[in-house]
This record gives C-alpha cells, sequence and structure tokens, in this order.
C-alpha cells in the first residue's frame, strides 16, 4: 500500500486488527464502526474468548493461527512502549483520563487499578507512587 488510504468499515476482530496492521504501512488509514468500539452486539462482544491452537476441518489456517498468537503478544508489547500502563491524565489539566495497556496483567489488577482510576478521574484523589504507569513518563 503505498497511496496512504484506506477506509475499514466495521472494526470488530478482523477489521480492528486489519487497521492496526494498515497504520503500520501508512499514515492515512481511518476506521468506522457502526456501534462503540468493542461493544457487546458484534461477535466478538462478551467477556470471554478461547485461543485455541486447533483449526477444524482446515489444517491449511495453521500458520494463521502460529502467526496470529505471535501478533496478540506484539499487540500486547505495542501497547505502551514500555510496557507499562498509562494511568491517568493524558496532560495536566485535560479532562481526558486514560486507563489502559495493561497488557497480560490487566485482570488481575482491574479491581485496584479501578479504585485508582475512579476518584482520580473524577479529580476527588490523586495516588502517589505511580510514575511508571502515568503518561506524562514520556514527555
Ligand atoms: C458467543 C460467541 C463466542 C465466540 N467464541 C469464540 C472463541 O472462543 N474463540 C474464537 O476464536 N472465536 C470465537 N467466536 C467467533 C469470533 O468472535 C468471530 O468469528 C469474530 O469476532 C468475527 O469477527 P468479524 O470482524 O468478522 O465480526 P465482528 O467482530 O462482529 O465485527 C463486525 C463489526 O462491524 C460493525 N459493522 C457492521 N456493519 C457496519 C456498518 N455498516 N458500518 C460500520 N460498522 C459496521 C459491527 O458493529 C461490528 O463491530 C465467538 C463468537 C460468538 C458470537
Amino acid at each position: 500500500m503505498t497511496d496512504g488510504k484506506l477506509a475499514v468499515v466495521g472494526l470488530g476482530s478482523i477489521g480492528s486488527m486489519a487497521l492496526w496492521q494498515a497504520s503500520h504501512l501508512s499514515d492515512s488509514v481511518t476506521g468506522f464502526e457502526a456501534a462503540s468500539p468493542a461493544h457487546g452486539r458484534s461477535a466478538v462482544g462478551g467477556d470471554t474468548r478461547l485461543f485455541r491452537m486447533i483449526y477444524r476441518g482446515n489444517p491449511g489456517y495453521y500458520p494463521i493461527l502460529q502467526r496470529s498468537r505471535e501478533l496478540w503478544a506484539e499487540l500486547e508489547a505495542e501497547t505502551t512502549t514500555d510496557g507499562h500502563p498509562l494511568l491517568g491524565r493524558l496532560k495536566e489539566g485535560s479532562r481526558i483520563y486514560t486507563a489502559t495497556g495493561f497488557s497480560g496483567a490487566g485482570f488481575k489488577t482491574a479491581t485496584g487499578f479501578g479504585e485508582i482510576a475512579a476518584p482520580e478521574a473524577l479529580g476527588k484523589r490523586s495516588f502517589e507512587g505511580l510514575e511508571s504507569a502515568r503518561p506524562q513518563r514520556f514527555n
């Protein structure tokens, strides 16, 4: 892709991953989603998914499964460049508060980080000692 123009319509499982890969190839890619990101009514909606290294009835897909497993790890690593989450306001005084990039440790820590994120986002309290998770570390 050299003309730098691609629109991906539908950002469920396949569309979002195609958009991610396209963003490596062009700085002019756009995604369109009829609902909100990660909404519950798409095929990918819901709380759980399994990843099995089998593809019943089509062994020809096996290399894609192997590559998919590598790419999930790559996606985790790309979420933040240093492997730590992004927790806090994007800039001092910004109204945008982010809690993302928890990679493979986000489920076990979700309750604890949720308890930190809620009062911080509402401006009721701020927590010390989380410098490695603050977005400002990249400034
Ligand atoms: C209950 C359930 C359990 C599953 N379990 C597993 C599992 O354990 N492991 C596994 O590998 N797979 C599982 N699957 C299958 C997997 O979730 C689907 O194969 C996969 O999500 C399909 O991806 P998709 O991108 O084609 O569709 P989707 O993920 O549904 O994405 C399509 C997106 O397009 C959007 N859209 C539709 N029309 C428009 C429009 N006109 N304009 C803009 N956006 C539009 C939709 O809102 C949606 O977000 C499961 C599926 C279901 C339903």
